[in-house]
């Protein structure tokens, strides 16, 4: 059971101790607290935990301060929204909003490669204002013989550098739950100069070990990409582990399905199902062009189709983009075929920025009727 309070009621008042105690009345259920962050409010809500299920909700409704009380559904637990109108969990990270009502572009090398490569990357993105990248170290490939991501030793390197460009937030895939000790390290090193969003990839999102590890600290925020070959269902199950591990700073990202029905593209592009996510979920969501589209493909009104792709995500209400860069595409040493060119980085913002503005349009018209 959720108890979400009204916006001007403190954690700490006398309220919500009286709202906790009550709860506790019942046998064998335990409470705890939540904020969640909008980009111009916090919400305080009191999940009810045990078996709540024969608890009535009118001693709690009749609390001045209690704006709803929601009855948690078996299915997505912490992550869904339960058939509610209870709103998004955004969360601020460094200095960054992320939520169902926020929009950010993470543009980036899949790979970081050399250190040359990673500066221009990261001067490139600071000269168009944007403070979020992606920027791989840990890369888990087809083949045992392809390049494997620089992993721990080129962390300080990035770190320093997104620190020195006003990289706010680098996503950042790990496969091992060593990975996110050797992040957390390298950052404390760093003098924290930037931060990282952990990457779950969607090879991983089944690894509930991993989920449970990622989930189990919460001092970075995870990004979970959708498994390429399960249901939907499966994934959010699976993404639950993240949040059931007391992580609650969670992104949901699409990148595509596994299947020759999505020929010509790498993976069949699943967009679609931006508005289903943030429908059953309370998670902001992103997309991932370049790996659902895998090419530089160009369609006859002279678009690639990572920018079609990019701009159908966002018109639905994606608040996040992932987008592979290379200042040199022929170099990279992952996934070069599919990088966008810096000289294309400033129409893609912008293309990215139309697409946005029709979002808003569309829901505000939605909104007036
Ligand atoms: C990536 O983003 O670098 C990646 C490997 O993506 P995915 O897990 O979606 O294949
Ligand atoms: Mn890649």
């Amino acid at each position: 059971m959720i108890i979400v309070l009204k916006a001007d009621v403190a954690p700490e008042s006398d309220e919500v101790r009286r709202i906790v105690d009550l709860a506790h009345s019942f046998p064998g259920v335990t409470t705890e607290l939540h904020q969640i962050q909008g980009s111009t409010r916090s919400l305080t809500e009191i999940y009810l935990l045990g078996s709540t299920g024969v608890i009535p909700t009118a001693p709690f409704e009749e609390f001045a301060g209690v704006e709803k009380v929601v009855r948690v559904t078996e299915k997505f637990r912490a992550i869904g929204r339960h058939d509610s109108n209870l709103g998004g969990v955004g969360f601020d990270y460094n200095g960054v909003h992320v939520g169902q009502d926020s929009f950010h572009l993470f543009p980036g090398l899949c790979a970081v490669d050399t250190r040359e490569n990673t500066e221009l990357m990261f001067r490139a993105l600071q000269e168009h204002g944007i403070q979020t990248a992606r920027a791989g170290a840990y890369k888990p490939r087809t083949s045992p013989y392809d390049f494997q991501g620089h992993g721990a030793a080129c962390l300080p390197w990035v770190f320093e550098l997104a620190g020195k460009y006003g990289i706010r937030i680098i996503a950042m895939e790990v496969t091992h739950e060593n990975h996110v000790n050797e992040i957390r390290r390298a950052l404390e090193g760093s003098g924290h100069a930037t931060g990282v969003m952990l990457q779950i990839g969607t090879r991983n999102a089944q690894n509930f070990e991993l989920l449970k590890a990622v989930g189990q600290q919460t001092e970075l925020p995870v990004m979970f990409k959708r498994g390429m070959g399960i249901t939907l269902s499966e994934s959010l199950n699976a993404c639950e582990y993240v949040a059931s591990g007391g992580n609650r700073r969670i992104v949901f990202c699409l990148r595509g399905m596994k299947t020759n029905l999505g020929d010509p593209h790498r993976n069949f592009v699943d967009f679609a199902h931006v508005p289903v996510l943030r429908r059953l979920t309370r998670l902001p969501v992103a997309i991932d062009p370049s790996h659902s589209v895998g090419s530089r493909a160009v369609a006859p009104d002279g678009l690639l189709d990572v920018f079609h792709v990019t701009a159908q995500g966002i018109i639905a209400g994606a608040n996040m983009v992932l987008v592979d860069f290379h200042p040199r595409p022929e170099e990279a040493l992952c996934d070069g075929p599919q990088a966008l060119l810096f000289d294309e980085l400033a129409h893609f913002i912008e293309d990215a920025q139309i697409a946005r503005d029709a979002y808003e349009a569309r829901i505000r018209r939605a909104a007036a009727r």
